[in-house]
């Protein structure tokens, strides 16, 4: 009910005259101005008490969130407290369908591209292969040379020096 902008007092609508009139103070209002300005309030009014709900509606939602958070955060340290005792062989066996299907997907998914790494690593492997084993030939040849010169007395350290650098494998083929 609009009021009365003198003495605050509820107005009374006279239809046919479209004013108001205050049964106090016996003032009359133009309707439409009455109403323009109570409509105004009534939506500061209204918005006030939106911003109100709203600023209510946010606080309860932001403890909402806390709360979940927290039953999620009290889960998941009662999960990992549960999961604590079981070794990865246990947890391997209660679970070994669920790992086995995991690894048969991943295995679907990257087979192309595990293939073709392994075939990489397998080129790499044989060069690398070759190299040492050529490395270790070298090597035998050397000491082979060594015992050699160590025999014909060229030179006198047969001693523990040369234990270290001359196995007695690579002596045996000599005697
Ligand atoms: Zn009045």
């Amino acid at each position: 009910m609009p009021k009365c902008p003198h003495c605050n007092y509820e107005l009374t609508l006279l239809e046919r005259r479209r004013k108001y009139k205050c049964s106090k103070c016996s003032k009359l209002f133009p309707q439409i101005e009455i109403e323009t300005k109570d409509f105004v309030e009534f939506n500061k009014r209204q918005r006030k008490l939106d911003e109100e709900a709203l600023t209510e509606q946010k606080l309860k939602q932001l403890e909402l969130d806390k709360f979940v958070k927290k039953q999620a955060q009290i889960q998941r340290k009662a999960k990992m407290e549960e999961l604590r005792p079981i070794k990865f062989q246990e947890y391997y066996k209660l679970n070994k369908e669920k790992i086995l299907a995991k690894q048969k997907i991943f295995r679907h998914e990257n087979g192309q591209r595990i293939n073709l790494r392994h075939r990489i690593l397998h080129r790499l492997n044989i060069e690398e292969r070759r190299q040492l084993s050529r490395i270790n030939a070298w090597r035998n040849k050397n000491r082979l040379l060594t015992a050699d010169i160590t025999k014909n007395g060229l030179f006198s350290f047969y001693n523990t020096e040369s234990d270290d650098i001359m196995p007695t494998s690579s002596l045996s083929y000599l005697l």
